[in-house]
Order: C-alpha cells, then sequence, then structure tokens
C-alpha cells in the first residue's frame, strides 16, 4: 500500500458534520497530517469558510443537518466566485444524495460510515492536490449516467497519479459488457441505462474500500485505476454477481481486461493494453478475465511493426500472391478446375509472414482493402497472363475480407478490373467468410445480390467454423459451399465428423450448390470425399499454394492431361 504520510502537507480542512462522533473520527483521521478546524451545521459552515477563505484546502460535508443542510452550503458555494473554488467532499450514507450532491459541484464522497481510513486520508489529499492545480485540471467532471469521471478528467487525473505518485503502483483495469448493443436492443435502452448505473454504483463502491479512480470510457467500457488488487478474478466476479443479482433474468456478461502497474508506461498506454486483453476475451464466456503479458506485449510490438511496414510492403513488392489449386475430383484423373489466391508477406527483415499474423491485424483498422485491392488486381492481371500464354482460361477465387464488404466502392472496383484486363465475370470467383454472414446479413445480401446480378460467383468460406446453421444455406445466395478444414481434419478417424461431412455434402447437393473440401491433405480423406460426392478439393494432397511461376508446371499438366483425356 501507499504511504499517505508522504504526499500530504499541512492543510486546513473544515469539517462539517452535526455528529459529534463523526467530527471526532474525522479529526483523528485526519489530525497528523492537517490542520482540522469544525462546524456543526451548514450556517455555521459558511461562517467558517468565509473566515478562512484564503487557507482553506478543502471541505468535509455532512448533507443532513439541521438548520441548513448540505445541499444548501453546496449550492451557496458554487454560486460564490471564491467559495467554488474550494473542493468539497460529500459525507454521506446514500447514493442517492451522492448523486445529488456530485451534479452540485462535490468534488469526490466518502460513505459513512467511514471507509477505510488510509482511503479516506488518500481520497483527500488526492482532491487537496488536484485542487492546489486547479489551472492544470478543470473542475471533476462526470458522466451524467453513472456519475462516474468522464473519460477526459480521468485521464488527466490519472496522468497526475502517474507522474506525481508513482509508488502507489496502480493497474489499469478495463470491464465491458458483452454484446452490450444485443442487451439494448433486446431489453430497450433503459434497461440498458440502468445495468450501467448499477455497475458504475458498483465501482464506487469497490473504490471506497481500495484507491483508486475510474471512469465510464465510453458506451458500455469502464476504466478503472487503482492499487493492484491480489485477485482479480475475484473482483470480476463482484461486478458479475452485482449484476446477476439485479437483472436475475437477463443474460449479461462482463469482461475484463488488466494491464498491471509498470513503471515506464503512461496510463493512456496502459489503458489501452488492458483493453486489448479484455478484447481478447471477447465472447469467451468460461474465461472472461486477461491480465496482459509479455507474449501480448511482443503481439504488439510486432503489429505496430507490421502497421507501419504495410505501405512500403506493397511499394517494394513485399507482398506476393500464392496460388493454390482446387481439383475436380469427380474426374479421373482429377481435374484442375480454379485456384485461390492467397496473399504472402515476404518482410525483409522479418521473413515471410502468413496471413494468418496481420490479415485480422489489417481486417481490424481497414487497412486490409490495401491488401485485398492489392491482391485482386494481381490475381486478375494473372488469369489474363495464363490466358494469353496458354489459351487457358483458369478462374481465381479472391478472398473478400469481411471489412471490404462495408466499401461501397467495391462493386465497382471489382467491376473495374474485369473491364480492364478483358476478363469474363465467371473468371473471379469471390470467397467471403461465413462469419461475415451472420455479422451483418442485410447490407452483405444486398451487396451479393449486385455481385452475382454482375456474374460473379460467391463461395462461401470457412463454412462450419462459425455459427452459421445448416437450415441458413437454404437462404443464402451463394454459389460455392467452402467447408472448414476442421471438418476433414480428423475424417478418417472420426465418425462423427465423417457424418457431419456427408451430411453438409447431401445439404448442398439438394440445394444445387457444389462444396468445396478444404485442407486436404492425404489419399485416405480424399477417397472418403469422393465417395461422399463431394465436387472439389483444395488442400496440401494436391499442392501447397504456390508462386504464379510454379503454379504455371500445374497449368501445363493439367493441358497435357486434356489432350489425352
Ligand atoms: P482461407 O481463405 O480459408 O484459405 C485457406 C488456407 O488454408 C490457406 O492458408 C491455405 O494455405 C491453407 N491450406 C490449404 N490447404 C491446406 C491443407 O491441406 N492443410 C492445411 N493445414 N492448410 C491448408 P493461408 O494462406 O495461411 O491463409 C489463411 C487465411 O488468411 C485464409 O483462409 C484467408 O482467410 C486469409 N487470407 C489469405 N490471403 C488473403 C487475402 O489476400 N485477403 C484476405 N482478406 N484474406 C486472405
Ligand atoms: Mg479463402
Ligand atoms: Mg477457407
Amino acid at each position: 500500500m501507499f504511504k499517505s504520510k508522504q504526499i500530504q502537507r499541512q492543510r486546513q480542512v473544515l469539517v462539517v458534520d452535526d455528529q459529534e462522533i463523526n467530527r471526532d473520527v474525522l479529526g483523528l483521521i485526519l489530525e497528523d497530517d492537517y490542520e482540522v478546524i469544525y462546524a456543526e451545521n451548514g450556517r455555521e459552515a459558511l461562517e467558517k469558510i468565509q473566515e478562512n477563505l484564503d487557507s482553506l484546502s478543502l471541505v468535509m460535508l455532512d448533507l443532513i443537518m439541521p438548520e441548513m443542510d448540505g445541499f444548501e452550503v453546496l449550492e451557496t458555494m458554487r454560486d460564490d466566485e471564491e467559495m467554488s473554488s474550494i473542493p468539497v467532499i460529500v459525507l454521506t450514507a446514500e447514493k442517492e444524495a451522492e448523486l445529488k450532491a456530485l451534479r452540485l459541484g462535490a468534488a469526490d464522497f466518502i460513505t459513512k460510515p467511514f471507509d477505510v481510513h488510509e482511503i479516506v486520508l488518500a481520497r483527500v489529499a488526492r482532491i487537496v492536490e488536484l485542487s492546489e492545480g486547479r489551472q492544470l485540471i478543470s473542475a471533476a467532471e462526470y458522466d451524467k449516467l453513472t456519475m462516474l469521471y468522464n473519460r477526459n478528467f480521468f485521464f488527466e487525473y490519472a496522468n497526475r497519479l502517474y507522474t506525481y505518485h508513482p509508488e502507489l503502483h496502480l493497474d489499469a483495469v478495463v470491464m465491458n459488457i458483452e454484446q452490450f448493443h444485443s442487451v439494448n436492443a433486446l431489453n430497450g435502452r433503459e434497461f440498458g441505462d440502468d445495468i450501467l448505473r448499477i455497475i458504475g454504483n458498483e465501482i464506487r463502491a469497490f473504490l471506497s474500500e481500495t484507491e483508486g479512480i475510474a471512469s465510464r470510457f465510453d458506451a458500455d467500457r469502464f476504466d478503472i485505476y487503482c492499487v493492484h488488487q491480489d485477485n482479480y478474478h475475484a473482483v470480476l466476479e463482484r461486478f458479475q454477481n452485482k449484476v446477476n443479482s439485479i437483472s436475475p433474468n437477463v443474460n449479461i456478461h462482463l469482461r475484463m481486461g488488466v494491464k498491471p502497474w509498470s513503471q515506464e508506461v503512461e496510463p493512456i498506454v496502459m489503458f489501452d493494453r488492458a483493453r486489448a486483453a479484455c478484447n481478447m476475451v471477447r465472447g469467451d464466456y468460461h474465461h472472461p478475465l486477461m491480465i496482459y503479458n509479455d507474449d501480448m506485449l511482443m503481439r504488439e510490438l510486432l503489429n505496430q511493426r507490421l502497421l507501419n511496414d504495410l505501405r512500403s510492403a506493397v511499394d517494394d513488392k513485399q507482398l506476393q500472391v500464392y496460388y493454390q489449386p482446387k481439383y475436380d475430383i469427380q474426374c479421373e484423373p482429377p481435374k484442375l478446375s480454379s485456384a485461390e489466391a492467397l496473399v504472402r508477406w515476404k518482410h525483409p527483415e522479418l521473413g515471410m509472414i502468413s496471413p494468418g499474423s496481420f490479415v485480422p491485424l489489417f481486417e481490424g483498422n481497414g487497412l486490409i482493402s490495401i491488401v485485398d485491392d492489392f491482391v485482386w488486381r494481381e490475381a486478375a492481371q494473372q488469369i489474363a497472363a495464363w490466358k494469353e500464354k496458354y489459351n487457358f482460361t483458369l478462374p481465381v477465387s479472391v478472398n473478400i475480407s469481411r471489412t471490404d464488404v462495408f466499401d461501397t466502392t467495391l462493386v465497382d472496383r471489382l467491376k473495374e478490373l474485369v473491364e480492364e484486363n478483358g476478363l469474363d465475370y465467371s473468371n473471379i470467383k469471390l470467397e467471403i467468410t461465413e462469419s461475415a454472414y451472420t455479422e451483418n446479413s442485410k447490407g452483405l445480401l444486398d451487396l451479393i445480390d449486385s455481385l452475382r446480378e454482375l456474374g460473379f460467383a460467391i463461395e462461401m468460406d470457412d463454412f462450419g467454423s462459425g455459427y452459421s446453421s445448416l437450415n441458413m444455406l437454404s437462404s443464402m445466395p451463394i454459389d460455392v459451399l467452402k467447408m472448414d478444414m476442421k471438418f476433414i481434419r480428423n475424417i478418417e478417424t472420426n465418425e462423427t465428423d465423417r457424418r457431419l461431412v456427408q451430411l453438409v455434402l447431401d445439404i448442398a447437393k439438394y440445394l444445387n450448390v457444389p462444396v468445396v473440401a478444404e485442407g486436404v491433405e492425404n489419399e485416405k480423406q480424399l477417397e472418403i470425399l469422393r465417395n461422399a460426392s463431394c465436387d472439389l478439393v483444395q488442400g496440401y494432397y494436391f499442392s501447397r499454394p504456390l508462386p504464379a511461376d510454379e503454379f504455371e508446371k500445374l497449368i501445363e499438366r493439367e493441358i497435357a492431361t486434356e489432350r489425352d483425356r
């Protein structure tokens, strides 16, 4: 814990309370560090404030008192130019009163019976210090709904704590509500607001037991800057239990990310990392807590690097397109029917980077469109080049990322590529991952309709990896289904997987949609799929993704086979 003595100087504090016992307790807590003066009611308080205008650092004010209550004192102080600059901490036992007091300009509150003494002292010290730096820091500003600090004030405050009180070793904690928009949509905004208020109240209760500050950063994100807690599982559980107890009939899940204190990291970065940790457990109801660790730091540094390097990667031709064939296995021998364009990044220092490491990163910030644009362009030119060189048309599918889908110029961009390269629309196929379908159905369906009208074939990628159900297939406008690799992986040994694959194939057949099985690595898998009347196969068994010049051998072989067919 912190050493409160170090951070306090002799300042004058006025304690206002009609109960002698309360005055005594506060006096005891404060007297070592402050010169304490007392008043028994509001009227006396205002007199004392007037008398000590120049020396008074803080007023600690009870709300319910005879003669003149605390609210009237607050109002009078707020409307007086000189008195309004003296901070007030309200002493209270009930929530409603707290909120009203905060709105009337109170800087903070302390609940009765008095919190842990160190905390009372620490809060007094903070408020005094903050108010002494008035030029730098604005008056406390609150989020209207939760009455926690608003984002700007919170970070101003946090920066000061970081700069002037490094001994506190404060952790950054970010808490979020899963799918808050659905909670709102299903139960109404008012319900959503209630939940936010309840969490806000519980955070303030938490901070009356432990040193720290908190803010509602935005909609459903709460930032807490507090002294280290030994068990963050318990902290999260506390909030979760509170929410459960208030709304037992609605499932609300909280998640939390923590960036433990470290000397060289400023609050803004600490909270970025806590947020990153919090985002990592999005949707993982079984493990809703993540503590930021070194791996994440390495990952973050790498991400930063990749983000910085992307532009030059395109300019310096570090990005390359590889092609992986898809074979029609109902022919004998199997027939090369198309290919998938897959991006590769040959980084001058980091070596070969697989798309798994950067596609999700660039999807997160829209930069993926730079990558995709490059890949689509290359692929379109390649199709044209092979047509020219071999008089052979090999359709190539390109991946459309989930964020490309929001790009209003997408249709025009693709159209342009086809026209510029003298292609037919059927030469380029578009792979859209299954999860994009579930994420933004309406907009996506409209987009797909216009793409299909032009003549593009749409392949649903990674089918079975997400949440779409088999019966959704019938309502989806798709031309080809790509079954996710995980179905194929154990198909030789696992009876259930085999039946599932058969089921998907049967339904697809019924719907008249050809299926591509991805990730086929051996003969046995191939045989099972062939017998289950799967049409197309993509996988290492036939070939890994290859650079264009190596892929040409497959085209040449195909042309030769074609002659013999
Ligand atoms: P995807 O579209 O499902 O692509 C198939 C992935 O499976 C490729 O990984 C491919 O190399 C891999 N694969 C193919 N056959 C086998 C096999 O037999 N065994 C195994 N274990 N893996 C196999 P890759 O190239 O690493 O790409 C990963 C993902 O990155 C792709 O999944 C796709 O979602 C994304 N991606 C790749 N290129 C692009 C691109 O240009 N744009 C966008 N937006 N995403 C891309
Ligand atoms: Mg794909
Ligand atoms: Mg796939």
